[in-house]
């Protein structure tokens, strides 16, 4: 395939139409096109407003305990013998996980546009958990659309949830997972057009969700560029991120983009492996195709029927990916690997036992790439993992697939 032309900046897009290159866009139903557009431009004004960008930094630190912090993990340097590794510390966040910083963005672009309700999608529940915490604090009705199948088995994220004061909406079209739970979700949102505030979870969606998903995320890629040229005098060799729908990713890599000498990786869920259906690598195993109001690399069948893909880790089942990774994959700036269960539950436990944190086994898949190129690496090398969040809700999966009973 011929690669697009090389831009100058990386960090420039997208286009006025919401492109990155041939992905991106806003493929929407008509009725929502004004609240698209009416979100786009009340996200430009929010983003320049000083007192805007001041309450976010106020529950950024206080709320969410930013910034967080640039560990070197000893112990896994150690056991690895080669390059310095760095975890960026998005577990130690409120709610565990980098999905607080988008919510509370998004919830503060709601409130100065007046709406009155949240609607939220959610897979394995994480990111339903993160906005009814948001709802929460901010005392709006929310909704949460999940699928069924999901519903079933995520019963205590579900609870969670119920506790913070959200309605969960089970969702049972198609296979109860979260690509549906999405869909019902933007139907909701063309039915209550004037009232609701839709919070998308990760950098996907119509535009200009993956820009401002990414620009709330970006904290972390800005805060981890500063804190490496105060701790080691220098930027990183490498830096590693897991990608579902790659909010996390495009978080710690946009801030880098234009360091040429910083190799950028971001890693898919391999599942059980590329050949067959069961993993959810959408980059290297799929093939653009509209999904969601965007235009994206997608796990789609010889008929275009989106499949639901697999992984270990239901962070990373979702069968697209933020358009914007489409198109650093295919300028080449960014290299996409996928990592398997097995090679994530490895990691998963190596992490534990030698650094005394538990990842979650999202992240867990880019540790595991970091296990395979660090030994390889010069000592004064250093590389950082994102480290998107913790491990504690995993206990279960993992129990499961080593066999044991909790
Ligand atoms: C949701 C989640 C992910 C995947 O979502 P992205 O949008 O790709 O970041 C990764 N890690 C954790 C801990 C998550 O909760």
């Amino acid at each position: 395939m011929n690669k697009p032309a090389m831009p100058n900046s990386f960090r420039t897009g997208p286009d006025e139409q919401g492109m990155f290159g041939i992905f991106g866009g806003r493929f929407v139903a008509e009725t929502l096109m004004p609240l698209i557009l009416d979100l786009e431009e009340q996200w430009n004004k929010a983003k320049n407003d000083p007192e805007f960008k001041a309450e976010l930094q106020n529950l950024s630190t206080h709320y969410a305990g930013r910034p967080s912090k640039l560990y070197f993990a000893e112990g896994l340097t150690k056991h690895l013998g080669g390059a310095k590794v760095y975890f960026k510390r998005e577990d130690l966040n409120h709610t565990g996980s980098h999905k607080i910083n988008n919510c509370l963005g998004q919830i503060l672009l709601a409130k100065r546009m007046g709406k009155k309700r949240i609607i939220a999608e959610t897979g394995a529940g994480q990111h339903g958990v993160a906005s009814a915490t948001v709802a929460a604090r901010f005392g709006y009705p929310c909704v949460v659309y999940m699928g069924a199948t999901d519903v079933a088995r995520q019963s205590p994220n579900v609870f969670r949830m119920k506790l913070l004061g959200a309605e969960v909406r089970p969702v049972t079209a198609g296979h109860g997972t979260l690509k549906d739970a999405m869909n019902e979700a933007l139907r909701d949102w063309v039915t209550n057009v004037e009232d609701t505030y839709y919070l998308i979870g990760t950098a996907a969606g119509p535009h200009p969700y993956p820009e401002l998903v990414r620009d709330f995320q970006s904290v972390i890629g800005s805060e981890a560029r500063a804190q490496m040229l105060e701790q080691e005098g220098r930027l990183p060799d490498v830096i590693i991120a897991a990608v579902g729908g790659g909010s996390n990713a495009i978080g710690l890599f946009h801030p880098f983009l234009d360091d040429k000498d910083v190799r950028i990786i971001g890693i898919e869920a391999g599942g059980r492996g590329l050949d067959g259906v069961e993993h959810c690598a959408s980059m290297n195993a799929g093939k653009p195709g509209v999904l969601h109001g965007n235009r994206t690399y997608l796990l789609q069948n010889a008929d275009g029927q989106i499949l639901d893909g697999h992984s270990i880790s239901a962070g990373l089942d979702y069968p697209g990916v933020g358009p914007e990774h489409s198109w650093l994959r295919d300028s080449g700036r960014v290299q996409y690997e996928p990592i398997l269960d097995d090679e994530a539950l490895e990691a998963f436990q190596l992490t534990t036992r030698v650094e005394g944190i538990i990842p979650a086994l999202e992240s867990a898949h880019a540790i595991a790439h970091a296990m395979k190129i660090v030994p390889k690496m010069d000592k004064d090398q250093l590389v950082i993992v994102n480290l998107s969040g913790r491990g504690d809700k995993d206990v279960h999966t993992v129990a499961k697939m080593l066999g044991m009973e909790i």
